[in-house]
């Protein structure tokens, strides 16, 4: 069996976390040996766990827009694949979903990236990734000198709560998303 698809079955049998998540288990990931570009996310929330699709929500809808990815280049694991920092739905908190569970990402990632032998791009989507791969916790910040890590792309959670802070920071629309636009496209070698 190829490398890749003994993991993502090593993956799906993960129970490390069982006792603490109220939803149950449920890693969700996407990926292939041959993808080229790595969408690091936060967690699923209710809806992704109870469909298993990755990024099936309003965020998946604005990160796909960000990205200029269509539904079937985003869903193409030979194009991109989707990791977040916690695979299994980790319950909700006082203040909407609780933040991913720690064991995931130190026991998978390196595993995972590892696989990969055409990776180019990896975004950063949210304040967990950054933390972890850029060692960056001021999001506004890290997104603001995104070409600061190369090979990385940091951006925003694309929650509703987004809306508020494109408001406030005016140049994601007009300097960040259209250099993302292009890094994706160069990443995919150019072709739509
Ligand atoms: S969150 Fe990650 S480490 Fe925890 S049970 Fe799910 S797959 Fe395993």
């Amino acid at each position: 069996m190829p490398r890749a698809v003994a993991l993502i079955e090593e993956v799906r049998a993960c129970t490390l976390c069982a006792k603490s998540l109220p939803a149950g288990l449920r890693p969700i990931v996407q990926f292939d040996r041959r993808s080229k570009i790595v969408i690091i996310g936060q967690a699923p929330g209710s809806k992704v766990h109870k469909s298993g699709v990755p990024w099936d929500d309003d965020s998946g809808n604005r990160l796909r827009e960000w990205t200029g990815l269509s539904r079937e280049e985003f869903y193409d694991p030979a194009k991109v694949a989707l990791m977040p920092m916690g695979f299994c739905y980790p319950g909700k908190g006082r203040s909407g979903d609780l933040p991913p569970r720690r064991e995931c990402a130190p026991l998978w990632h390196e595993r995972i990236l590892s696989t990969m032998t055409d990776r180019r791009l990896t975004l950063l989507v949210g304040s967990y990734a950054q933390a972890h791969y850029v060692k960056s916790r001021k999001l506004t910040e890290t997104v603001r000198v995104f070409a600061a890590h190369p090979g990385f792309f940091p951006l925003p959670h694309p929650a509703w709560r987004s809306a508020i802070w494109i408001k406030r920071n005016p140049w994601f629309e007009t300097e960040v998303l259209p250099a993302l636009r292009a890094e994706v496209r160069n990443a995919l070698g150019g072709k739509r």
